[in-house]
Order: structure tokens, then sequence, then C-alpha cells
């Protein structure tokens, strides 16, 4: 077959034959692929000969993956001190991360939980005994489902935890969190959707998309099959470097997003997951890109910049901050453009500049 036909990439001597790892590099990834699981499908492997590096980066192996650096950890968001049971993250009280499978349609190479993808599904006892601790606790109102990617399991396993989830009363929304339309859009069939509607709980879809490139004319027509059977799309963000560090790219893709019915819910800042430090933006310059952005883009393409307080604090949103309390019970704002007003708009001052 191929080296760039129908196959998914999984081993170094694949990613070789196809001409993305280096004869020099080789030994090198060889030995990160025995820690971190690798997973390139046909659709991005196609994607990366024709957009080059800001694909490629995200997807293969590469040897500053070894460079850890002290504040970087196996548990970034501190999952495991809040999981009650096998396959669920309950950390806010409304809502419950579900882990049905750890394995995905791709490996990112700086995903958070990089220490923990790659393994297979739950059993069903555990499978059964995550549902149950839902089942119990009246609190949860949205059950998210992610891992690895839910939507690697077959349509009749994702149909079966929808049809028990339509029977908990208490829980209103199912969100699942995954980068199949973009990894595999072919997966997106029918099937897929009619299992995800079985609970007949209000569902929301959040794709997983970094740059522009990535919503080729296949990813943009499943995402398209989604929405037409009336399911909402957001799309989380990771904010790259050497990916989509500057405001054009993330223009780019917020327009592109938007205009595929997929609304920017979250730039994410990285978390400090081992061997990703080639990849981090300072915050200060994520602020400084959000703000470009404010200023240019509409509202629909405007997500919320958030980090994920390291060690399970939880979420919090860390765009530039416009106000600054002046001390008299007013403030000075600053415009997108940096320029700064008094407000309330002070006697004859008129919110002009000061
Ligand atoms: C990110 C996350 C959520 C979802 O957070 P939202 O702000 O609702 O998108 C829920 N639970 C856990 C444990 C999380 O890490
Ligand atoms: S698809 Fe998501 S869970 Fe899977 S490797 Fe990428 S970031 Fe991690």
């Amino acid at each position: 077959m191929n080296a760039l036909g129908a196959k998914t990439l999984t081993t170094p001597a694949d990613l070789a034959d196809a001409g993305l790892v280096s004869a020099a590099d080789l030994p090198a990834v060889t030995a990160l692929s025995a820690r971190y699981a690798t997973a390139i499908p046909p659709n991005l492997v196609r994607l990366i000969a024709t957009a080059g590096d800001a694909v490629a980066r995200q997807f293969v192996p590469d040897k500053r993956e070894f460079d850890s650096a002290p504040e970087e950890r196996a548990d970034p968001i501190g999952d495991h001190s809040h999981s009650p049971v096998k396959g669920l993250v309950h950390r806010y009280a409304d809502r419950v991360l579900l882990m049905p499978t750890l394995a995905c349609a791709v490996y990112c190479r700086f995903c958070f939980r990089r220490e923990s993808v790659g393994a297979g599904a739950l059993m069903q006892a555990e499978l059964d005994a995550a549902l149950d601790y839902i089942r119990a606790t009246p609190a949860i109102w949205e059950v998210i489902l992610t891992g690895g990617d839910p939507l690697v399991l077959s349509a009749r396993r994702m149909g079966a935890i929808m049809d028990v989830l339509r029977d908990i009363a208490h829980v209103k929304i199912v969100r699942v969190h995954t980068r199949v339309p973009v990894a595999l859009p072919e997966r997106i069939d029918a099937a897929l959707i009619d299992a995800l509607k079985r609970s007949g709980k209000t569902v929301y879809v959040g794709i997983h998309c970094n740059h522009a490139a990535e919503l080729t004319e296949d990813v943009v027509a499943a995402c398209a099959r989604l929405s037409d059977a009336g399911i909402p799309l957001l799309a989380q963000t990771v904010l790259l470097k050497g990916v989509n560090d500057t405001v054009a790219d993330l223009e780019n893709l917020f327009r592109a997003l938007v205009a595929a019915r997929v609304k920017p819910y979250y730039l994410h800042q990285l978390d400090y997951a081992p061997g990703t430090s080639h990849f981090r933006v300072p915050i200060a310059e994520g602020q400084a890109l959000v703000t470009g952005l404010r200023g240019r883009v509409s509202g629909l393409a405007q997500p919320t910049y958030i980090l994920d307080i390291p060690g399970g604090a939880g979420k919090v949103p860390v765009g530039a901050a416009y106000m600054s309390p002046e001390g008299d019970g007013g403030y000075i704002v600053r415009d997108p453009q940096g320029t700064a007003h008094a407000y309330p708009p002070r006697p004859g001052d008129d919110c002009s500049p000061v």
C-alpha cells in the first residue's frame, strides 16, 4: 500500500516510509513511540503533504519531546485527584467528564493527557460503574464525553451509552469532545449521528481544531452533517507555537470555523504536560494575540482564552484585562487599539482619551 494512501501511520517505520521522519531521527522517534501513543490517519497524512508545518508539528513525533521542563507534570490538571470511579472525572458539581475510551483517531504531540491516552476502552463493568455514579448523583446536569476520543467508539457502543443517559432524568445536556471530524471525517455518518441523538438530551459536539488548514472540504462536510442533524457545534483550540501563534492564523481559523457553523468556544493555554515546552506560548503573548483579534474580528469568532489551573483548581479566563480600577470608584478602560478612556466619563470629558 502507498504510504500516502489509505493507511493510518502508527509505527516509526510507517512515519519514515511516508517521509515524515528522517533516518537520523528514527532512533529518537522509536524511543518516543515506546512512551507516547502515535497515530496519523490518512486524511491528516495527506494534509501534512499539502499544508506543511502547522499540521505536521501537531502530530509527528519530535525529539524535543524528551525535554521535560520542571513545571511539567504527568497529570497537569489533576484529573486523577478528582476521579471518584475509573473513567470519570468530577471536578465541578454540575458536570462530569466520562471517558469511555482512551484511544484517539490521531495523537496530538501536545496532549494534556498524553501520559494516559492510547489505552483502550473501559471494560463493560467499569463503564457501568461510571454510569451508576452519574445516575446516583442528582447534581450532575451535564455529561461530557471525552477521553481519548469518544467518537472512535462504534455507533453501537455509543448508542448503548446514550440509551443509559436517556433514562437519567437529571442529566439535561450531553457534550462530546472530539477530534474525529478533523481526523477521520468519514466516521461522522448517519449511524453515529443517530447514536448520538439516542439520548434524547440536548447534545453539543466540541471539535478540537487548531489551524484553518484542518478544515478541508471533507471536514467541513462532516461538520455540516452534525449541524444539519440539529447538533450545535463548538470548537476548542490549543494555542501552539509554530501552529497558530499569530493574529492572522487565529483570525483565519476562527473565521473558517464560524463559516462552517462551528462556534469557537475556548482557546486553551497549553497545559504543562511533559515534553511540550517547544509548543508553549507565554500567557502575555496569548493575551496580546486575543486583544489583537478583539479589534478586528466578529464577536462570533472570539473564543474565551482559558487556563486550566495546574493541579485541578479549575478553568479560568485569562484574556487581557481591559478595565483597571481608579480608586475613586471609576475605572480606566482600554479600547482594542490600546487607547485609555475614563469610565464613567468625567464631567466635560465625555469618555475621551485620558
Ligand atoms: C474542562 C473540564 C470541564 C468542562 O469545563 P467547561 O468550562 O464547562 O467547558 C468539566 N470538568 C472537568 C474536570 C474539566 O477539566
Ligand atoms: S485527540 Fe484530544 S485526547 Fe487525543 S491526543 Fe489529541 S488532544 Fe489528546
